[in-house]
């Protein structure tokens, strides 16, 4: 069995590592030399499914429920628990060469993370979000004219507040959960109806945490958030303190198929708690933001931790109606939510996958549930079918069926029925 794995692992990771090599070299044209269509290889297309199998069937809540979890607030993650398939992915990512060998950077409270001497994490190869530095993958900016609606931290018990505002302004969000509060406050979980996306299980600086600590902290929080919505794997995380680095980023992509979501304007509101600002300060940051200009559009962080944080979004959102501002939940701003499904009320498919060909979506005002316009050649595609498409070809937006599934598709396949937790 864990050769099998293995095997998938670092047949999975080939694929991978051609797309990779090519993505910075050239667009398109020296893979369509090949005779294969320019999304097969996409990033996007990772063989996620076999991590993430619907697995704790307890009463969410229940101590046989939390007994899956690690239930630790502070990292560590107990290895032990790390499920091996993880594991395996890991390692097959790491022998493929996809996860840069960059220094871990020492932890000071309160603190950026600290690299050695000499190093420069403002630039490549380490490129610290930290340090302000931005790789092509991340997502800072909304498009021009949108607000990103996204609160992190969640779920909390300032969060219910939150959610029947949103409910009654007919508005979606995107959550940035933190593991550990999700397994703490699974009803209040369950009542945020909006997207849910990955915040780490607790919440650690990323940077200085090791490649396996990185995998326990990313999976548990995926596999929760899965459990707990009929097998819906995330395709979004957002970092703790705003702290990602290549490194960090290579084992949310290459792993875990996580796309990284940054913010252009930090209201501070995470810092009333400690009297380094107030309530009416973070609103009149926010107002003066809805005031301003509307290129780029505002990704501004917010947090569902007090009342007080609440309330910052609360009062001033007439203020960004006055202004004529489009809403998207943050994560609708670049594509769909779930790596298998269209949201928290379709049908999970494990063989559709998700594919970002358009990163600027196409504003639709008359969307009912204020989402953008899916990009033109559509949304949702699967691997075969994309695979078969042709270099020049649409993919069908059908789903897929047997007579569809090409020869690249029986790995996946494979790995399902190999699944081990
Ligand atoms: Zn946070």
């Amino acid at each position: 069995m864990s050769l099998v794995v293995r095997i998938l692992s670092v047949v999975s990771a080939f694929f991978i590592a051609f797309a990779h090599s090519h993505k910075h070299v050239d667009g398109s044209s020296e893979v369509r030399q090949g005779g294969l269509p320019d999304t097969w290889y996409h990033p996007a297309d990772h063989p996620i499914h076999r991590l993430f199998q619907r697995s704790n069937p307890n009463p969410p809540g229940s101590p046989e429920w939390m007994a899956q979890y690690p239930l630790v607030w502070q990292p560590p993650i107990p290895e032990s628990a790390t499920p091996k398939a993880w594991l395996d992915s890991l390692i097959g990512a790491e022998e493929m060469g996809l996860i840069p060998n960059i220094s871990i950077p020492i932890a000071i409270p309160n603190e950026n993370p600290q690299y050695p001497q000499g190093e420069d994490p403002s630039q490549e190869p380490i490129c610290s979000s930290t340090f302000q530095c931005r790789d092509p993958s991340d997502h800072w900016d909304a498009p021009d004219g949108f607000v990103g609606i996204g609160f992190d931290d969640g779920p909390t018990p300032a969060s219910p507040q939150l959610y029947s505002f949103l409910q009654q302004q007919k508005l979606k969000a995107t959550h940035f959960m933190i593991g550990m509060n999700v397994v703490s406050y699974t009803q209040i979980f369950d009542q945020a109806f909006s997207v849910l996306n990955v915040h780490t299980w607790t919440h650690p600086q990323m940077t200085t945490q090791n490649n396996t600590q990185l995998l326990a902290q990313f999976g548990w929080t995926i596999q929760v958030i899965s459990d707990l919505t009929g097998g819906r794997v995330p395709r979004y995380w957002r970092p703790p303190y705003g702290d990602s680095d290549n490194r960090v980023r290579a084992i949310a992509k290459y792993v875990f198929n996580l796309t990284q979501i940054d913010w252009n304007h930090d209201s501070e509101d995470w810092t009333i708690a400690d009297n380094k600002t107030t309530l009416p300060a973070v609103e009149a940051s926010i107002t003066e933001w809805y005031k301003g200009p509307k290129s780029p559009g505002l990704i501004i962080l917010e947090h569902e931790l007090t009342n007080e944080t609440v309330s910052g979004f609360m009062d001033t959102y007439p203020i960004l109606l006055a202004n004529n501002w489009q809403t998207q939940s943050t994560v609708r701003l670049f594509d769909g939510p779930y790596r298998n499904a269209q949201n928290n009320t379709d049908a999970v498919s494990s063989m559709d996958f998700f594919i970002s060909r358009s990163p600027t979506p196409t504003a639709d005002p008359t969307s009912g549930d204020n989402r953008a316009a899916p990009p033109p050649s559509g949304t949702i595609v699967t691997v075969a079918e994309t695979r078969l498409a042709g270099a020049s070809g649409t993919p069908s937006t059908s789903h897929n069926s047997a007579s569809t599934l090409s020869r690249f598709s029986i790995p996946f396949f494979l790995a399902l029925g190999s699944h081990e937790q």
